[in-house]
């Protein structure tokens, strides 16, 4: 199992969309999640969206294998199809926040912590601004986070610098054994 953590505004997502174009064989986790949906997004393939209430219920049957608030929202690994995939050997992918990833580390001491980092702050600042779908004052918390988890760099396995998509998924692939 690989984590792909790193701050909101590197390029996770854009990575995960690459991998899931080119290598459909990864099997990517979809997460569960309070905040609304952004144009183009579709339940059930980004993520799963839910109400408060829905993912209360998810929580209290011990239905997700980690989960976090990040900026106002929560979002979750649903367990069961991990495990499956995780018991036929296939190989699994989660792209989650830092909160997440610490989870990870102390329940499944297997798992491989990959880290993006932005090639600068400056980069970061643009990437997190230029989105153009999120208020000011979500970009600030955003950014906030993002300076606390820069600093978490040091308890990842292995960093990748996001300089170009194609290169870190070429990258991420090799770290996780996939052709
Ligand atoms: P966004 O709202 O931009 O899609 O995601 C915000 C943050 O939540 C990102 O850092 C993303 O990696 C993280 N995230 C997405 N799904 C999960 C999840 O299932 N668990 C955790 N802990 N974080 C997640």
């Amino acid at each position: 199992m690989t984590v792909l953590s790193g701050p909101s505004g590197v390029g996770k997502s854009t990575v995960v969309a690459e991998i899931r174009r080119s290598h459909p064989r990864v099997w990517l986790s979809v997460s569960v999640t309070t905040r609304a949906p952004r144009p183009g997004e579709t339940d059930g393939v980004q993520y799963f969206f839910v109400d408060d209430a829905g993912f209360d219920r998810l929580v209290d049957g011990g239905e997700l294998l980690e989960w976090a608030e990040f900026a106002g929202n929560r979002y979750g690994t649903p367990r069961r199809p991990v495990e499956e995939r995780l018991s036929r050997g296939e190989p699994v992918l989660l792209e989650i926040d830092l909160q997440g990833a610490r989870q990870v580390r102390r329940s499944m001491t297997e798992a491989l912590l990959v880290f993006l980092a932005p090639p600068s702050w400056a980069e970061l600042v643009r990437r997190l601004t230029g989105r153009g779908t999120e208020a000011p004052e979500v970009i600030e918390r955003r950014l906030e986070a993002a300076r606390v988890e820069l600093a978490a760099e040091k308890e990842f396995d292995v960093t990748l610098v996001n300089t170009s998509v194609r290169d870190v998924c070429d990258e991420l692939l090799a770290l996780m054994a996939v052709q």
